[in-house]
């Protein structure tokens, strides 16, 4: 660490007169004195340039004498580099094959869980409150993958002799179970919906 002094100026401030700033390539302490020092005006996560190079403000009240402040160089967020990997249709095709075996693995945990809530007329308010969410849910993906599910088929053999016959069971049982719960609150809870 070398000090501020006649033939070594402060990058930050330059001063000379005496040795209250310290300094490296990692680091400047630079000393808040009268008539030397950093400006006052900066804050913490500020960066300036000293000599070319971009110095974050890191730190105030630091040093010995409690009235350096700290500046470290700057580093930018890197940018993330675009991936080098070269994506073949087969890679591709791969890729879409598991996002729809991960998307229909969750509907059917989705729908699981739909299953097992109780018949409505057993369940307290407050089961009864969670149990039309977790429907609903399941409902909702089941929709949603529905819309998808064509085309996975048609692009995935192994995904449609795995899961096509449970899907469409799980699918056709939602069905059954939202209209029971429509059913159910227009005659037991009196909504309209
Ligand atoms: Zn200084």
């Amino acid at each position: 660490m070398r000090s501020s002094g006649r033939n070594t100026p402060c990058p930050s401030c330059g001063r000379t007169k005496d040795g209250d700033c310290r300094f490296n390539e990692e680091v400047i302490l630079c000393h808040a004195g009268e008539s030397c020092g950093p400006d006052q005006a900066l804050r913490i996560g500020e960066v300036v340039n000293i000599e070319g190079h971009s110095w974050a403000l890191v730190k105030t009240g630091a040093g010995h004498s409690g009235s350096a402040h700290v500046f470290k160089p700057h580093q930018p967020k890197r940018k993330k580099a675009p991936r080098a990997t070269r994506t073949g249709p087969q890679q591709e095709q791969q890729a879409k094959a598991e996002v729809a075996s991960i998307a229909i693995e969750r509907f059917f945990d989705e729908f699981d869980l739909a299953w097992n809530v109780m018949d409505f007329h057993s369940l307290s308010p407050k089961e009864l409150t969670e149990g039309i969410v977790t429907i609903e849910t399941a409902h909702q993906t089941g929709q949603e993958l529905s819309g998808l599910i064509q085309s996975i088929w048609r692009e995935n053999h192994d995904l449609r002799i795995l899961h096509r016959d449970r899907f469409n069971a799980c699918i056709r049982n939602l069905g059954y179970q939202v209209e029971d719960l429509r059913h159910f609150r227009n005659h037991y809870l009196g909504e309209i919906i």
